[in-house]
């Protein structure tokens, strides 16, 4: 095993006598990375914390617990006027999406993170935490997947731009190289109108049943429509994205009902759900379909009522 650097355990601290380790910068993070040959990263830990307890995942004497809290870069948010974009470090936290300037610039992002577990579990966990724990009942990612973001992937051996819907393979499965990690989120800022909904068995504290993100673009005539649970991953209903761009009247903001009925089978056409403890195959596809037309619906008479 490689000799540690000591000088990168700023608190050295454990977990369990496993030893953690605790970079303050992604070039430490890196070579940390680059030189222990098993690490386990830990951000906010609402979802690692709960797999070790639950005994899904362990931890072995030999491997080392990398925690990313104190590396600032991890907790930027950024807005680049000249590229039209917002840039969201991995480390920032569900409470931290919920004001400015992302409420403003990607408002389905917040909404997604409003709805997310309690306020204790919005202020540990973070984004990145929940594109890379690969769960297709994701809330983050299914608004990421909407607003056409990309990942930002770091390792020793470079940096590779993922679409977010790309990073997940299947249930807690993904892309990521284990010397690889989320170092931050790019999405467009667009013009037009956004909206995350979901359904829970009750309003707080809950995995979702089934989701839907909608981005309405004004800029490009264009929506994307997410579906989170009702799939190994989230993902992109892209024919129902594609006849929802083609059927809105982008001049005067209108939408026949007939081209919403088709939006929700095409939805539900997307949908491969399945039946478990939270909810029914049957009901899952229901219910996107529906949750996509009432957000389509709402977008179009919103964009026109501010015209
Ligand atoms: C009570 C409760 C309620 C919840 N409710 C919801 C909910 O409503 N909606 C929802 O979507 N989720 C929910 N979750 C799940 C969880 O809070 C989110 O997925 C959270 O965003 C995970 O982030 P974290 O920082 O806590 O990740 P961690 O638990 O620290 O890490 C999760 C996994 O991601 C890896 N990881 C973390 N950061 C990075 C990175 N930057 N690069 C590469 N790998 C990384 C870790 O190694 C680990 O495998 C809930 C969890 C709990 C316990």
């Amino acid at each position: 095993m490689t000799r540690r650097n000591p000088t990168l355990w700023s608190t050295p601290s454990t977990l369990c006598c496993v030893p953690i380790a605790h970079p303050q910068s992604i070039e430490q993070l890196t070579a940390l990375l680059r030189d222990e040959p098993k690490t386990v990263l830990l951000a906010g830990g609402t979802d690692l914390m709960v797999a070790l307890n639950h005994g899904s995942q362990r931890i072995g004497p030999d491997e080392l617990i990398v925690s990313l809290k104190e590396v600032s870069e991890l907790s930027i948010i950024e807005v680049d006027h000249e590229q039209r974009l917002l840039r969201i470090g991995a480390g920032v936290s569900w409470d931290e999406l919920l004001g400015a300037p992302v409420d403003a610039l990607a408002p389905c992002l917040t909404q997604a993170a409003r709805t997310v577990g309690s306020h204790q579990i919005r202020t540990s966990g973070t984004i990145g935490g929940n594109i890379a724990t690969a769960s297709p009942a994701g809330d983050g990612v299914c608004a990421l997947v909407a607003l056409n973001a990309v990942a930002v992937l770091t390792s020793p051996a470079g940096q590779r731009r993922v679409a977010v819907e790309h990073v997940a393979t299947g249930p807690k499965r993904s892309v990521l190289a284990n010397d690889e990690f989320i170092e931050s989120i790019e999405m467009p800022i667009i013009d037009g109108w956004q909206g995350y909904s979901k359904i829970g068995t009750r309003n707080a504290m809950v995995i979702s049943v089934a989701g839907v993100a909608a981005v309405l673009s004004a800029n490009s005539n264009s929506c994307r429509i997410a579906l989170g649970s009702v799939g190994p991953t989230v993902m992109l209903a892209e024919d129902a994205s594609s006849i929802a761009g083609d059927s809105i009247d982008w001049s005067n903001f209108e939408i026949s009902a007939d081209s919403l009925e088709h939006i929700g089978e095409l939805v539900q056409q997307a949908a491969s759900p399945i039946d478990d403890h939270r909810s029914t195959a049957a009901y899952r596809s229901h219910s996107v379909g529906v949750l996509a037309r009432r957000l389509i619906e709402r977008g179009v008479e919103e964009m026109r009522n501010s015209k």
